[in-house]
């Protein structure tokens, strides 16, 4: 069982956009700030590619626009489910990849914030029981990729970015990763008295989800109730849990 019990409750969130963190794991984070975690979100994209598919404004001052509105509206969401900070790293979205300069930003956070939990995204696609197209945005997964690799061994290993110790920022050790979308699943979080709060977190989306939002709470609220089946509870969110 868990030894972090005693540790500092702090916790890191990695994503690639704006909406994500809220669709994978809103429930999660309510459920741990309400139980005295402070939540740090980091969203790596600057999410400027946040149109529908059909757009025929793909300018840069249109892309600006997107930016602008996306980060109120994850700004919006965080204070409804009560993060202590979002953090925007500004990354081309639909071109993000878990570069050493992507990872060196990711261990910068995680060496000043020092969180005992990490959650981020899968890294890897799931092939079971179908290969779903929309799951596994590339930013997703180089997301998922750079915020392991950061958590180790660059954060907790000084001879990695030496640059950052010569800043002061010393290694730090995270103990928990929780990875959401992942192909094994191991753990739930029982998100029963904290699934309204992620509904209302979504409804904060509203350049991305006002349109179609009653199927997607919906959807939401059957995931969840389909997820909490699993583990005898009326609403879940799933992960794969280990520690470090
Ligand atoms: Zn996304």
């Amino acid at each position: 069982m868990s030894n972090t019990t005693e540790l500092p409750k702090i916790a890191m969130v990695v994503v690639a956009h704006p909406d994500d963190a809220e669709f994978g794991c809103a429930g999660t984070m309510a459920k741990w700030a309400r139980d005295g975690w402070a939540i740090h979100l980091i969203v790596c994209t600057d999410a400027s590619g946040g149109g529908a598919d059909d757009f025929e404004d793909i300018s840069d001052v249109a892309r600006h626009h997107i930016t602008v509105t996306r980060k109120a509206e994850q700004r919006a969401a965080a204070k409804i489910i009560g993060l202590r900070e979002v953090i925007f790293l500004d990354q081309p979205d639909g071109l993000l990849a878990p570069t050493p300069d992507l990872r060196r930003m990711l261990v910068r956070h995680m060496r000043r914030i020092k969180p005992t939990r990490l959650l981020c995204q899968s890294p890897d696609r799931t092939w079971k029981p179908i290969y779903a197209i929309g799951r596994h945005h590339p930013d997703h997964l180089a997301a998922g990729a750079a915020t392991i690799a950061a958590m180790y061994p660059a954060s907790q290993n000084g001879w990695d970015f030496p640059e950052l110790l010569r800043e002061g920022l010393r290694p730090h050790k995270v103990r928990e990763l929780y990875v959401m979308g992942a192909p094994e699943i191991n753990h739930f979080e029982d998100i029963t008295d904290t699934l309204d709060i992620k509904i209302e977190s979504l409804r904060a989306h509203a350049s991305q989800l006002a349109a179609h939002f009653d199927a997607i709470e919906k959807r939401i609220r059957d995931w969840a109730a389909t997820n909490g089946k699993n583990y005898d509870v009326a609403a879940a969110e799933v992960f794969h849990r280990t520690e470090n």
